[in-house]
């Protein structure tokens, strides 16, 4: 049908086109097929990085009562003549405990609804999209309006000044906005293995076999099952799969804390990006900051969303890697980079030089040339981490594929020949007779002396 309404000479080059186009996105599409889980794009409107956190105001039952005992009117418990008829431990706005909560009748809805005796606030229990923490009230640090709620998000809810005479909003013509957290950003950890399955020093097989069944697991990228024979093979013995995994979770479980303490070179370059791996055959995220100069895992952190949540904790880790320190981080466009770095301005008091590397169709911005080859090594790693464990297709527990990040981050940094880095390890260790290790039975040993 082409044919008859298109002239044969152009047949062709079209088709070519055609198979031109498709070779080119087969090509960069193929590592993997991406899952469906879109970025969150609420991470639009953000407060100036320079305004400062609002007033918060929590207010507390025993204050509230100290106070009212203070001015001669104290406040006593409900008189009760029949139980509540919601199930609830304390007011949602003041934290007083049950005994002095009243019922006062019934919302819109027909949900029964409580008063507190010490602060008066009203509210019905059993209403679906209550939360049942109490929230603090917040103030614009301009004019002292207690916030409104704009928005709620999956881990923070977002709050706007709306007076109109607020200076920020007369001044700037930008209303004050802040965004709370459901967590604590100060204690935000990357993902580790807190398990210890099996007690490494009592194994049957003793640490020789143990280390031998690292450097085929996670040193060869062997699957489990291939490990397993690589064992029988090579020194006739035969831990099952399952021992082997074992195995990974306990040592990963005992080296993981001690990474953060290990020398590693920062040359004030940080490349941050986040790659999905499968786990029980459902999606999850990997992020990983690299240094930029010298190519070492800096970090990495396993989380079931690609949310800022894991931004934020990955952040932090770098910027309490750097302690104080200043350094350049380098992401792609992803919002959630730009919603952590605000994070840490606004919660860790750190100011983080920033810079966003466009996709692969733009070009023309000058710090993009500057930033891109960051970003390269970054989605290196990334290569050369998935063909490494394709064998393994998916991991078959999150503890699993926890314990074979974490030593794979050890055996990256410390063992791995990189051919960019004249067939040695980014960061070469040496045992105590001066020779650089290239054995899990080593770097286990140089760790545990590291610790002491
Ligand atoms: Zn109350
Ligand atoms: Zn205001």
């Amino acid at each position: 049908m082409i044919s008859r309404n298109l002239p044969n000479f152009l047949l062709k080059p079209l088709m070519n086109f055609v198979l031109l186009v498709y070779l080119f996105f087969s090509k960069l599409f193929h590592v993997d097929f991406e899952p469906k889980e879109k970025l969150d794009d609420s991470y639009t409107k953000f407060n100036s990085f320079d305004d400062p956190l609002p007033v918060i105001e929590q207010l507390n039952y025993q204050e509230i009562l100290a106070e009212a005992k203070e001015n001669g009117q104290p406040i006593k418990p409900v008189n009760r003549r029949k139980p509540l008829t919601v199930e609830v431990e304390k007011c949602s706005e003041c934290g007083a405990p049950k005994k002095y909560l009243y019922s006062f009748g019934h919302d819109p809805d027909g949900y029964q609804k409580l008063q507190c005796k010490v602060c008066d606030h009203q509210w019905a229990p059993e209403k679906p999209e209550l939360r049942s923490s109490n929230r603090p009230t917040y103030r614009c640090p301009f004019c002292g309006y207690a916030l409104s709620k704009e928005k709620e998000r999956k881990h923070f809810t977002k709050y706007k000044c709306r007076n109109d005479d607020c200076s920020k909003w007369k001044n700037e013509h930008k209303r004050y906005r802040y965004r709370a957290y459901d967590f604590d950003v100060e204690n935000l950890e990357v993902s580790r293995p807190d398990k210890e399955p099996v007690n490494l020093d009592h194994s049957q097989y003793g640490n020789f076999i143990i280390s031998k069944a690292m450097d085929f697991y996670v040193g060869l990228g062997l699957s489990l099952r291939q490990t397993k024979r690589a064992l029988k093979l090579a020194y006739n013995v035969s831990p099952s799969a399952q021992t082997i995994q074992n195995w990974t979770v306990s040592l990963a479980h005992r080296l993981g804390p001690n990474i953060k303490d290990l020398d590693l070179p920062l040359s004030g370059i940080v490349a941050v990006d986040e790659t999905y791996i499968k786990i029980k055959g459902s999606w999850h995220y990997l992020f990983t900051a690299i240094d930029g100069k010298n190519g070492c895992i800096i970090a990495q952190h396993l989380s079931k969303h690609r949310d800022a949540k894991g931004a934020i904790t990955i952040l932090k880790r770098i910027i309490d890697q750097y302690q104080g320190r200043d350094f350049v981080l380098v992401s792609d466009m992803a919002p959630i980079y730009r919603t952590a770095v605000h994070a840490a301005k606004a919660f860790l008091k750190t100011d983080v030089d920033h810079r966003q590397v466009k996709g692969l169709f733009t070009d023309d911005d000058n710090s993009d040339e500057v930033y891109r080859p960051y970003k390269n090594i970054i989605e290196r790693f990334f290569g050369t981490y998935k063909a490494h464990y394709k064998r393994h297709k998916s991991f078959s527990s999150f503890d699993g594929a926890l314990a074979h990040l974490t030593l794979y981050q050890l055996y990256f940094n410390y063992i791995k020949p990189h051919s960019s880095f004249d067939n040695k390890a980014p960061l070469v260790v040496e045992d105590s007779r001066g020779q650089p290790i290239n054995s899990w039975a080593q770097l286990i040993r140089w760790i545990n002396k590291t610790d002491k």
